[in-house]
């Protein structure tokens, strides 16, 4: 069987479902899509929070918030309030269900779901071929989501410091009262795995019940089972004696890196350079905010200017460039992470005591200020970072324990 539209969305998870949505609201003016994803059905595989306040539409599918959040070192513990600009929860079961159901009622979107791309994807006379056991699909446009075809490129190694943050999270009941529910527990540093950041992350839903997550930042990504005995302990040591039943589970990786995102597709094969009809999009495509690998409400800005973009006859959009000043703290960030694991506790600490809550949720939500910026860098001690900066400089100041690849 072949199949012709106007754009093939390789990937149906959080970007393709993302842009599907967005697609949809343009009525006569969606172009013709289809979207090509491997998973026969979906399951409630993650969690996805981010500071709202925004005005963003993806507000509408919020299912959890909270307006105060927690840091816990081994010295302190600073709970901030953070009503303007709350810290927001989206369950992937919820979304897919919404996507499923708007996308379902386009005429103009098809949804094909059991369709794993294998074959290879070239284009011939203006028109981009992609071939599953399920059929041949054609079209002008491609946006790529599959997480594994993203070319990231690190412009240069040195200036693009890179993290993996890795990590393990457990649905928990306990038999006694033990969370707050207006509180997400966002940094405990009680434990320590070594060569990398670790802490307890925890989302309660009630006094009883919360995803707890073991999180490390660390110089490669870790599997789930690497992960069981971090959690393990953390979560013995914030049980507080108590007993817990465990249920559901989810274990993700997110790069943590200013990748240079090509978005673009380059095809040496018919030397047509940078081809701005197939774009790269998603979590491994500039999708994530480098200094904390936060995706979802980048997907989903990225989702509404590419849909609009599309539905006014133009190419497919890849993910806007990060700010140069943003950029540049991101990476000063991770090279101090990188190179000083032990001081990650207190730089935490200082940056979320100090700076009011809703200046770091605008710059956690690239839409941070001159001031905002400011605020933040004055939060944090300088040593290690003019110390980094000398680094970079290359005026050797003392000897770095670097873990930049
Ligand atoms: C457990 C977890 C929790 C997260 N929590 C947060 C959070 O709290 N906040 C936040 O901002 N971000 C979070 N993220 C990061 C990010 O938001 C998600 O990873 C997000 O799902 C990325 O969207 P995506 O579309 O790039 O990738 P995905 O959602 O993974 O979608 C990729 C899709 O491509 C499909 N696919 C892959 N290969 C093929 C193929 N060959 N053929 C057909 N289909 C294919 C997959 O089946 C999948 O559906 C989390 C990630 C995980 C894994």
């Amino acid at each position: 069987m072949s199949f012709h539209s106007d754009l093939i969305i390789l990937g149906g998870g959080c970007a393709g479902l993302s842009l599907g949505m967005n697609l949809s609201k343009f009525g006569e003016h969606t172009p013709k899509t289809t979207i090509l994803e491997g998973r026969t059905h979906y399951t409630n595989d993650r969690t996805w929070c981010f500071w709202g306040g925004f005005g963003s539409d993806s507000e509408e599918f919020v299912t959890h918030r909270w307006e105060s959040f927690s840091i816990t070192t081994s010295k302190a513990r600073v709970t901030r309030h953070c009503k303007e600009t709350p810290y927001l929860m989206v369950s992937s079961q919820d979304f897919y269900q919404t996507a499923q159901r708007l996308i379902s009622e386009s005429p103009r979107i098809d949804l094909k779901r059991g369709n794993l791309i294998t074959g290879e994807i070239f284009k011939r006379k203006g028109l981009w071929h992609v071939s599953t056991p399920l059929g041949e699909y054609s079209a002008p446009w491609i946006v790529d989501t599959r997480p594994g075809s993203s070319p990231l490129v690190h412009s240069s190694p040195a200036s693009n410091p890179m993290l993996w943050q890795s990590f393990l999270g457990e649905e928990i009941t306990t038999e006694g009262d033990l969370f707050d529910p207006g509180c997400v527990e966002l940094m405990d540093f009680s434990g320590s795995l070594p060569e990398t950041i670790l802490f307890l992350y925890v989302l309660p839903f009630s006094k009883r019940e919360a995803l707890v997550e073991a999180t490390v930042f660390g110089p490669r990504p870790l599997s789930a089972e690497e992960l069981a005995e971090p959690l393990k302990s953390l979560t013995k040591n914030r049980l507080q004696g108590l007993h817990a039943l465990s249920g559901r589970s989810e274990h993700g990786i997110l790069p943590m890196g200013t990748m240079r995102n090509t978005g673009q597709m380059k095809q040496p094969a018919e030397d047509l350079g940078n081809d701005p009809s197939y774009v790269h999009a998603g979590l491994m495509a500039g999708g994530a905010r480098p200094s904390s690998g936060y995706a979802f409400q980048r997907i989903w800005k990225w989702s509404q200017a590419c849909a609009m973009a599309l539905a006014t006859g133009k190419p497919p959009r890849p993910h806007p460039h990060d700010h140069p000043l943003t950029r540049a703290m991101d990476a000063l960030f991770l090279r101090v992470l990188s190179s000083n694991q032990e001081l990650a506790p207190d730089l935490f600490l200082s940056l979320f005591a100090k700076v009011k809550p809703a200046r770091v949720a605008r710059f956690m939500n690239d839409q941070g200020t001159l001031s905002d910026c400011a605020a933040i860098m004055a939060s944090l001690p300088p040593t290690p970072f003019l110390l980094e900066l000398a680094t970079a400089a290359g005026l050797p100041l003392g000897k770095r324990k670097s873990h930049v690849p």
